[in-house]
């Protein structure tokens, strides 16, 4: 491909409070004069003929990167591009109607490469680490962040470390770590997660994503705005003008996302692009909710909230900070609301949505959408307005939580069928160990899935280990005998063949009698269960004690 390159020679930055430039490259993090740590971008369109611009683009590839002009890159060569962006404005129907609204949009973000708007910001700011040569970043994530982040950093050999909060769901790190970053779960909630992920990167001198203090994120943001108002131009206005929604809506965490869509209509309309900025509408879940609390008490600042009462971690911020005061600035000059859905309507909007107009949601977004049901019926949103819902994510992780168990019919075909049968499970066991001949095998039997797969995820991290799990004793037992791994990892606490069972029957088996066995117990052992574990197992790990590296160290010591 004969690939054109383009080059800035500047990129200035406006300190947000004292207007102070300086210059991207050499930002020192905070603003020379006054201190302040959030700075804009700045172009300069005005060496731009915008009716040339307006043509050019419809030329230009579909990737978000089509606005690099207004983008904090000095060199597109530099950029590290799946094709974000660019996402479908889809129209809705029955929803629309069903609500008596005439123009309801939905800026189809889950048609991005990992499924969420973060595929923006992860584009942009893992281009610009690259053009600044960081090769690791370290991100704070509730899941979409740590997934972008990780295939973009994947693409181009920039390691991700991704911190996320206990309520996680662990198909969305799984998702990151199949990219290959570090996923470092903690046991706290999301802004200690923050400062941990903070203390980190500072720790290990490596680079530290700053949210909303980031430049590359809200002009990553910002082109959801260019493609909402040149979409909807095509769509409502004659002569291809560029033309702003009367609503935006998303579900609201950090703020990021309206920060950097403000940005981006702020910017249209200076260009004289579009007439008017859009209304927000800022929904965030009602166990976590400081920023809709605030704006009820006509507050410009928000009271932190210490205790999240939502699962919906993707929206569990409770230490909104500067991000608040900006979108109540935002609305205050503009319109808007804020307002709150709780978890149950969320998850209830999410099947009104798919079963009306075939667009399933993550439950971040199912807030949102509870949230536009809300203003409609409250007569904040008026059947004329045009409105543009953030619509992110798959609902994979939470499919259970809405359908409960009987989402299926089963058809029994084993007395007519002559479907040739599979392999027998064995087999194709079998045929995978031998492609993973060199690796070590190590069996993990423990009844609490969570605290399983935790493990295991932890020793998979090591090339050299392949884990196999058992959730309870019996299970376990077969594994073993089929295996007979190069270690064993069990509780003893499990229903059925309890762990003291199951170390005497592979003591008794003489292929197995030499086994290193590792024990991992919250039990309080009695005199006599210490004095059979002393003898029969090889080590002896106390609960919640081996989220650490000296753990692994310590079982891959056992291993040799
Ligand atoms: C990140 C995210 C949010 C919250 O975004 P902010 O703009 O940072 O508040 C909402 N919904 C989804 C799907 C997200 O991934
Ligand atoms: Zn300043």
């Amino acid at each position: 491909m004969n690939a054109q390159h383009h080059r800035k020679h500047s990129i200035p930055l406006a300190c947000i409070n004292c207007g102070t430039i300086t210059e991207l490259r050499d930002f020192p993090g905070a603003c020379p004069n006054c201190g302040e740590t959030i700075v804009e971008a700045r172009y300069d369109m005005g060496s731009i003929n915008v009716n040339e611009w307006l043509a050019a683009l419809k030329t230009r590839p579909s990737s978000l990167w089509r606005y690099h002009e207004v983008l904090p890159i000095y060199d597109t060569a530099n950029i590290v591009s799946m094709g974000e962006g660019v996402t479908p404005l889809i129209k809705s129907r029955a929803l629309a109607a069903a609500l008596g609204l005439n123009h309801l949009y939905f800026k189809d973000e889950r048609q991005g490469p990992t499924g969420s708007f973060k595929d923006r910001q992860a584009t942009v700011a893992i281009s610009a680490l690259k053009e600044m040569g960081v090769d690791e970043v370290v991100v704070a994530s509730t899941g979409n962040v740590a997934i972008a982040y990780s295939a973009y950093g994947a693409r181009t050999g920039v390691k991700v470390w991704a911190f996320a909060p206990a309520l996680t769901p662990n198909d969305k790190m799984r998702e990151a770590a199949i990219y290959g970053a570090e996923i470092i779960k903690t046991t706290g909630n999301y802004d200690q997660t923050k400062q941990l992920a903070a203390q980190f990167a500072r720790a290990k001198n490596l680079f530290l994503d700053k949210g909303i203090k980031s430049v590359a994120a809200t002009e990553a943001m910002k082109t959801m705005a260019y493609e909402i108002a040149e979409q909807l131009g095509d769509e409502l206005e004659d002569g291809g003008r560029w033309r702003s929604p009367d609503w935006f809506l998303q579900g609201v965490s950090g703020g990021l996302g309206p920060i950097g869509v403000a940005k981006g209509f702020r910017e249209l309309h200076d260009f004289g692009l579009v007439d008017k900025l859009p209304a927000f509408g800022l929904i965030q879940s009602t166990g976590c909710a400081p920023m809709v609390e605030a704006f009820e008490r006509g507050q410009r600042v928000a009271t932190p909230i210490e205790d999240s009462q939502t699962i919906i971690v993707t929206l569990a911020t409770g230490d909104p900070g500067r991000a608040y005061q900006i979108l109540y600035d935002y609305v205050h000059e503009n319109g808007g609301h804020f307002t709150s859905a709780t978890d149950e309507e969320a998850f209830n909007a999410i099947r009104i949505l798919a079963r009306n107009d075939g667009i399933s949601v993550e439950p971040a977004t199912g807030v949102t959408f509870a949230g536009l049901f809300r203003m409609v019926r409250e007569g904040i949103i008026k059947p004329d307005d045009v409105v543009v819902v953030n619509c992110s994510g798959h609902t994979m992780p939470v499919e259970k939580t809405i359908l409960g168990e009987q989402w299926q019919k089963l058809v029994d075909m084993t007395e007519t069928s002559e479907i040739p049968a599979l392999p027998p499970q064995d087999d194709l066991v079998a045929a995978l160990e031998q492609i993973n001949a060199a690796s070590k095998k190590i069996v993990v039997i423990e009844d609490n899935e969570e605290a399983a797969r935790l493990m295991s995820r932890i020793l998979e991290t090591r090339d050299d280990c392949e884990v196999h799990m058992a959730h309870n004793g019996e299970a376990g037992l077969r594994l073993v005998q089929r295996l007979h791994p190069d270690l064993i990892i069990t509780d003893l606490m499990m229903p059925g063949v309890d762990g003291f069972e199951l170390i005497n029957r592979v003591k008794a088996d003489p292929q197995l009698v030499n086994t290193p066995i590792v024990v991992v117990t919250a039990k309080e052992l009695t005199v006599r269960e210490r004095e059979q574990l002393d003898e029969q197992a090889d080590m002896i790990l106390q609960k919640g004690s081996f989220i650490d590296d000296t753990f692994v160290e310590k079982l891959i010591a056992r291993l040799n």
